[in-house]
């Protein structure tokens, strides 16, 4: 398949890779001279702009930073939609408000192309490993006409409802993933300051009420958990500033439904100051280090 992709990053160049190796033709764009020299050397034709992408494909995928970005990319006079062929159907993977996804999705259906948000987890050793999923918001035949697409860069594919569904799968399962990450490093820190081996209180929570994926996989206690970040201080895993931006999406979106989020407001002011304090390029666990953990 001629397949259209738009932001080479950390996550969108290895899923450009894992499309190219699954046998698809790939015509990319990104802003970045790096990025694009790596995609050229996989294989890949390089574009002029969004709309060049577009104008070549039979499905255009977009892959970026930000909500600012996803709108720019699409409906700049050279973005997506200026350039696509009607029925080509568009996919952003990118993380943005779930407004946003909608807003796009109608525009671009307006010009009779069909668009799904298909937001991912599994961060770069996903995309790297061809296992992401996808969270996607998209009608049940738009879905089957891109699952064979997505398996070329993930292994999980769930359709969530319509159109920004994806979106808001995503920002709920990581405001709900950082408030545990915090409860799991208060309960841990204060363990320890009470006199209980961290092991032995880490095993307990593990085989009772408390145990989550913050505490039975990514413990942020050091030495718990030997593949976990905490074990090798905090490098790597997912940093604590795409945390942020993942909790100001939640909040944000929270605060336009008049519904309240206590903890994820809460959690989001525990993150800023984890980036405040010049921490957030470090794993999310590393919030531990706001209760006195070194
Ligand atoms: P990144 O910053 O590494 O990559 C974004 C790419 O988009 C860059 O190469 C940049 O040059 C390009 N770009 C920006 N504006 C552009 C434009 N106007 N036209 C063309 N290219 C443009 O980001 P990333 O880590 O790959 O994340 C991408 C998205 O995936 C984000 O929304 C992020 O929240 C989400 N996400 C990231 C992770 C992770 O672990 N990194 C995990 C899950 C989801």
């Amino acid at each position: 398949m001629q397949i259209g992709f738009i932001g080479l990053g950390h996550m969108g160049g290895p899923m450009a890779a894992n499309l190219l190796k699954a046998g698809h033709a790939l015509t990319v764009f990104d802003l970045s001279e790096a990025a694009l020299d790596e995609a050229k050397t996989a294989g890949a034709t390089l574009a002029s702009s969004p709309r060049a992408v577009a104008e070549t494909s039979e499905v255009v995928i977009t892959m970026l930073p930000a909500a600012a970005h996803v709108k720019a990319v699409y409906l700049n006079d050279d973005g997506v939609l200026a350039g696509v062929r009607p029925g080509v159907p568009l996919i952003d993977s990118s993380t943005i408000d779930p407004a946003t996804a909608r807003m796009i999705g109608e525009t671009a259906r307006a010009r009779g192309n069909p668009f799904a948000d298909a937001p991912v987890s599994g961060g770069v050793v996903g995309a790297q490993a061809g296992t992401l999923t996808f969270m996607v918001g998209a009608d049940e035949a738009l879905f089957e006409t891109l699952k064979p697409v997505l398996a070329g860069m993930g292994k999980n594919m769930v359709r969530c409802g319509e159109t920004g569904t994806g979106q808001i799968a995503k920002i709920c399962n990581n405001l709900l993933l950082a408030i545990s990450m915090i409860g799991v490093a208060e309960a841990m820190k204060l363990g320890e300051v009470l006199g209980i081996d961290p092991n032995k209180l880490a095993s307990i929570v593990n085989t009772s009420t408390g145990r989550c994926w913050s505490s039975d996989t990514c413990n942020p206690y050091p030495n718990i958990l030997p593949n976990a970040p905490a074990s090798r201080g905090y490098a790597g895993g997912f940093g604590a500033d795409l945390m942020l931006k993942d909790l100001g999406l939640a909040v944000d979106a929270a605060r336009q439904a008049k519904q309240p989020v206590f903890m994820g407001a809460l959690a989001q002011q525990l993150y800023q100051s984890m980036s405040q304090q010049g921490l957030g390029s470090l794993d999310f666990s590393g919030i531990i280090k706001l209760y006195g953990a070194k």
